[in-house]
């Protein structure tokens, strides 16, 4: 029924016909009403109006609506809008995922439904399309808009060495595919290591590396090179008992995910393509790290940012792992590509760690993330200033934003200079993704695609990241909302000033 709602309302919409359905809804999203005003103290600090006023010298301007959405027409802000407005009611998306995680799904026809409703509204929101050629048209729109996209084929966890042979096809065919495409329109290629490494095998992995972070004498043979993966504050009580040793398979097999690593990373060199590693849950991530940072130390030479790992803010001992893997690239004489994110997995994190008795690894207030966030991405920018250092800035927070692009003039970086950029996911931000645009710096569009079964885990965590009246959308709505307002108003003026001219005698 909202799908049916929300395509009236475009068609009507495009015409550019005024019509009495559209303007109530328009009219009342757009309202700045004391309950908007005060959501957006509450989580941003700054209102909009505040944003305008507070800022002297600006580096980010988000005032004049026209030109921050000028490549997008009035239909696609206002189905943009209609759909995050549904994503962030809580009592539809609470339901939403009830539905997809019951058993309901289990019936034939109950799940083909669900994925015709999720299809045409999450899916076409978040995802670029269900194939390499739907993908491809959609980063087209985008690039005409000025921005780049980040291709990243939805693959699900490998469990077995068949199933990452597999996935690592995939990439392979996500990598090449971008010889096809304008030059420059896709800024990265990003692998999930939990797709071409079997997760079980990325455990041992975790715990042995933490099993000797606890006890330096304990030996490794399979370890090469890397850059450090622990901190002396990193939780270790995934791994409470001495692990076992890899056996000889699991040996071969962790060689078989190193390698197909590398192989992905070499193409990417040959394409002059830098590739994103993915960050995933504590549980894995030591032997992520491990993968990603000394595939990186054999590929990322000659002041090329090729490997880029992720660091989530999140975590409490984020910082001083960042800090530890900069001072250790440094001495090898390697750039160090990091991608920096808040972290995705915020409720199974804390979740783990009460499970097991102890305290949440995540920082005790969003504050603190955001502080943790703010600082990490200083030290990067400083970094990449100096040229020892490149960094993705993938976030929607508006003043982590304008915080980074001041500070990124402040140090003086170009704005071409390829070791900074930023990142948002598609059908998210895209305000600050202008603002960032307008004012000159690199930005790219995450563009997830694949069937719509195969996303679904993806899609189950933008739901709870959008849901609730604070969630990250807010400050995005009510920027697309000023903006339709505004395009109605030229409207009615310019309907009214029709009406008011004398009539013409032929
Ligand atoms: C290009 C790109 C790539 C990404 N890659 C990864 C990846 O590899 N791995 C990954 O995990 N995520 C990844 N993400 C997702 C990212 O982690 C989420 O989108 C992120 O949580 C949203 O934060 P934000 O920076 O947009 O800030 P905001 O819009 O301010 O969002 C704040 C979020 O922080 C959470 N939060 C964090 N700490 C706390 C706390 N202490 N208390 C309460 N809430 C807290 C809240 O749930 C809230 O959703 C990626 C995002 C982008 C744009």
């Amino acid at each position: 029924m909202a799908l049916g709602f929300n395509r009236l309302l475009l068609r009507q919409f495009e015409k550019k016909s005024l019509n009495t359905l559209a303007a109530p809804v328009v009219a009342a999203a757009a309202q700045p009403s004391s309950l908007n005003l005060l959501i957006e103290k509450q989580q941003f600090g700054d209102t909009v109006g505040d944003i305008k006023s507070k800022t002297t010298k600006k580096t980010l301007d988000f005032d004049d609506g026209g030109k921050l959405f000028r490549s997008v027409t009035t239909g696609k802000l206002l189905r943009s809008m209609v759909n995050q407005q549904m994503a962030s009611y809580e009592p539809i998306v609470d339901i939403g995922i009830w539905v997809m995680r019951s058993r309901l799904v289990d019936t034939r026809i109950i799940r083909e439904l669900i994925m015709s409703v999720v299809k045409h509204t999450f899916y076409d929101h978040f995802c670029a399309g269900e194939n390499l050629d739907e993908a491809r048209r959609t980063l087209q729109k985008l690039w005409d808009g000025g921005l780049k996209g980040i291709m990243d084929y939805g693959l699900e966890d490998a469990t077995d060495n068949a199933s990452c042979d597999r996935n690592f096809k995939e990439f392979v065919k996500t990598i090449e595919t971008t010889k096809l495409l304008p030059p420059s329109s896709v800024s990265y290629a990003c692998v999930k290591i939990t797709a071409i490494c079997p997760i079980s095998l990325l455990k041992r992995v975790s715990d042995l590396l933490r099993w000797e972070h606890k006890d330096p004498s304990f030996h490794l043979p399979w370890k090469v090179d890397t850059l450090p993966m622990l901190s002396d504050s990193s939780p270790l009580y995934h791994t409470l008992n001495r692990p076992d040793p890899l056996t000889p398979a699991e040996e071969h097999d962790l060689h078989q995910a190193h390698q197909r690593l590398l192989k992905l990373s070499e193409k990417c060199l040959e394409l002059n393509l830098p590739l994103l590693v993915d960050a995933e849950y504590s549980s894995v991530q030591p032997a992520i790290d491990y993968l990603t940072y000394s595939t990186m130390i054999r590929i990322n030479r000659n002041n090329t940012p090729i490997v880029y790992g992720t660091i989530q803010a999140y975590f409490k001992d984020a910082k001083e792992r960042l800090i530890q893997a900069t001072e250790a690239a440094e001495k090898m004489g390697i750039v160090l590509g990091l991608k920096l994110v808040r972290g995705a997995y915020l409720s199974s994190e804390s979740q783990l760690a009460n499970s097991l008795g102890f305290a949440s690894p995540i920082h005790g207030s969003i504050q603190e993330t955001h502080a943790c966030y703010d600082e990490c991405a200083s030290i990067m920018l400083e970094k990449a200033s100096k040229g020892t250092g490149a960094v993705v800035l993938a976030t929607h927070n508006i003043e982590s934003g304008k915080a980074a692009a001041a500070r990124a003039e402040g140090l003086g970086l170009e704005k071409s200079n390829e070791k900074v950029q930023f990142a948002q996911l598609k059908g998210m931000a895209d305000g600050l993704s202008f603002a960032l645009k307008n004012a000159g710096f690199q930005v790219s569009k995450y563009l997830p695609y694949g069937p719509v079964e195969m996303v679904i885990p993806y899609l189950l965590r933008r739901a709870e990241e959008n849901k609730g009246l604070l969630s990250a959308s807010t400050m995005d709505r009510k920027l697309m909302s000023n903006e339709i307002k505004r395009r109605l108003k030229a409207v009615v003026m310019r309907h009214k000033a029709e009406e008011n001219m004398p009539p013409t005698n032929h």
